[in-house]
């Protein structure tokens, strides 16, 4: 059992979806949580009865995560409730389909400041106090998507991809620290984001995974819990896939 028991961990977009499977297992495993949401309250509530009915510590914040001035509250929230961020999940995401002769600059713009520009925010937030206490880890959810590319989503892509980079770079700038950065890659997992896509595209990508069933957040959650762990102290800069198979 992987334990995570005095750490504090704040996951963005954590009222649903891998974000709410990612909170809920790392407070099983011991840690503290600050579970950030956008517009969910009731939904981010129900994460945090969840977390507490198993007597796990938990608060909820409000913040869109694409705003300085949210991001640097919702930091400030988790110091004052808990003292400090152990382990950062950049999680917040979102996509807005379409093929790129059809995609506006607001499609694109939204889905980079969504996708790629809050994790650098949060994560720049998240590096004072694990700087100071020489211990943290970032995770950040990016997707096989930012590793392949996928027809229908250049922003997506290209910002995920970036993301990739960005844990790159900051896992080189942050060894010397104890502070380790990794990047997951989900495949097709089953949540809000996935529910609407074709049922044509969802049955070819179906076919094309190994373990041949779609993902379920629950998947997502171990690996960070995993990569939260000191089991995983001597990885960092790495993107783990976590998609059955699909981009093998
Ligand atoms: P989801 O839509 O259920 O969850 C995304 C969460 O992010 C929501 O709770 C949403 O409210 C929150 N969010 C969006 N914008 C925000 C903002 N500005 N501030 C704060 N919160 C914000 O989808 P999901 O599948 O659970 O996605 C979680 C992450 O996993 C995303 O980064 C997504 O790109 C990534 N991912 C998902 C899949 C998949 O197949 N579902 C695959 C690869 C990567």
């Amino acid at each position: 059992m992987i334990d995570l028991t005095g750490r504090v961990a704040l996951v963005t977009g954590a009222s649903r979806g891998i974000g709410r499977a990612a909170a809920i297992k790392l407070a099983e495993c011991g840690a503290k949580i600050v579970i950030n949401y956008n517009h969910s309250a009731a939904e981010a509530e129900k994460v945090a009865e969840q977390i507490r009915s198993k007597s796990g510590q938990c608060l909820t914040v409000q913040g869109d995560v694409t705003l300085a001035a949210d991001v640097e509250r919702v930091f400030q929230a988790a110091q004052q409730g808990f003292g400090t961020v152990d382990v950062l999940v950049n999680n917040a995401g979102i996509n807005r389909d379409t093929l790129i002769l059809r995609m506006s600059e607001k499609d694109w713009d939204e889905v980079m400041n969504t996708d790629l520009r809050a994790a650098f925010l949060c994560t720049k937030a998240a590096l004072r106090p694990m700087m100071r206490q020489r211990w943290g880890r970032v995770i950040n959810i990016s997707s096989l998507a930012g590793l392949l590319g996928n027809a229908g989503q250049a922003n997506y892509s290209a910002a995920k991809a970036g993301l990739i980079g960005l844990t790159k770079a900051v896992a080189r700038e942050m060894g010397s620290r104890g502070i380790t950065v990794n990047a997951l890659a989900p495949g097709f997992i089953e949540t809000d984001m996935t529910k609407d896509l074709p049922q044509s595209l969802k049955e070819e990508a179906l076919q094309r995974i190994v373990l041949g069933r779609p993902g379920r957040p629950e998947d997502v959650a171990g690996a960070v819990a995993f990569l939260a762990s000191d089991e995983a102290s001597y990885i960092t800069g790495q993107v783990l896939a976590v998609d059955g198979g699909l981009g093998m």
